[in-house]
């Protein structure tokens, strides 16, 4: 196949975003899109490329003080019957076009056309982002070569539709146990009903006051939710085990290892077992890059609320964010698309913070 991005496609975003979008890349399936886009930087005389599985890498080296980020994921959910890409008036849709080919397109675009900026710039295209972590081409570049993600901000472009969302929200999933003992429900007295013991849980559940805290102008919603309950044995059985799982969404002020503090404080007195948990991003805004990127978008920068791959930036300390063209609410869509104005505004906004 002959590599559609080709140089008269790689200066225009959003043909750009169309032909990545036209090259089906559902995750575990990047071989040719990263074929496609290592080809298309590799003919570029100002960028060091490196690759690793379908994750390719490319960066200046103008020894400038500063280095920044720009990072995007290659692989899409699967395809719903919506590619090819096609246009209507000032929407491209598509599988992928907001989550997120044309936050890929920019990335690849500035790499391609600006030889000299103000930082030097990583730009990194990487894999299996929808899919469970362990394939993960972030987390893998991590491990593998960690020094491709050291940098002083990382900017990924994932949709948020023109806005910044800074840092991120952290998560943990817990189960609190009650103990009980079987009996007849005849000779009840004789039981003790773990599912009764389950009240107080709820009762704490329903008291908790969630808090609200605003971190570099950036405000994070805590929530504490029991999200699934079981127990039981038969409808003639006192019943002597019951569960309710719970979720905590975190402010990124608390570390993973307070959260889960805070969650054996609330149920004190109850036998709780941590399930799973990741940490939240602190905003990362006071950095110079950082600073000057939200001069260049222009907007008040706002928080992210779910999980997203800058906290592992921001647990490697590199402040990240996320600023993309896509509406975040049609990812994973079947009417997936995205806004060719938000495109342009974007490499717009990219070049006003880049270009010396
Ligand atoms: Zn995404």
């Amino acid at each position: 196949m002959a590599n559609p991005l080709t140089p008269d496609v790689l200066v225009d975003p959003v043909v750009l975003t169309r032909a990545l979008v036209d090259v089906e890349s559902v995750s575990r399936d990047e071989k040719v899109i990263a074929d496609c886009v290592e080809d298309a930087l590799r003919k570029v005389g100002h960028l060091s490329v490196r690759r690793v599985g379908n994750t390719v890498m490319a960066r200046t080296k103008l020894g400038r003080d500063q280095r920044v980020i720009l990072a995007g994921h290659l692989d899409t959910v699967p395809v719903d019957d919506n590619l090819p890409s096609t246009v209507v008036d000032d929407l491209i849709y598509g599988c992928g076009t907001s989550d997120m080919k044309g936050g890929v397109a920019l990335a690849l675009h500035l790499a391609v056309t600006l030889p000299d900026p103000r930082y030097d710039v990583t730009y990194l295209f990487y894999e299996s982002e929808e899919i469970e972590s362990e394939h993960n081409g972030l987390n893998l570049v991590t491990g593998a070569h960690p020094k491709w993600l050291q940098a002083d901000l990382a900017v990924l472009l994932e949709p948020t539709y023109g806005t910044v969302e800074a840092g991120c929200q952290g998560t943990v999933s817990a189960q609190v146990s009650l103990r009980g003992r079987r009996a007849h429900t005849a000779r009840a007295w004789r039981g003790v009903n773990a599912i009764h013991a389950a009240g107080e849980v709820l009762r704490r559940l329903e008291a908790y006051h969630p808090r609200t805290v605003t971190i570099d102008g950036c405000t994070y919603r805590e929530g504490l939710n029991a999200v699934r309950i079981f127990g039981g044995v038969a409808g003639n059985v006192v019943p002597d085990e019951c569960g309710v799982e719970v979720n905590l969404r975190f402010a990124p002020d608390r570390s993973e290892k307070q959260a889960h503090e805070h969650l054996r404080e609330v149920f004190d007195g109850f036998q709780l077992e941590i399930t799973d948990s990741a940490p939240g991003a602190r905003p990362g805004l006071d950095a110079a890059p950082a600073r000057e990127f939200l001069a260049a978008v222009g907007i008040e920068p706002a928080a992210k609320l779910g999980w997203t791959d800058v906290a592992r930036f921001a647990a490697l300390g590199i402040p990240a964010l996320n600023y993309g063209p896509g509406d975040p609410a049609l990812a994973h869509a079947p009417d997936e698309h995205v806004e060719i104005g938000k495109i342009r505004d974007g490499a717009a906004t990219l070049y006003r913070w880049l270009a010396r």
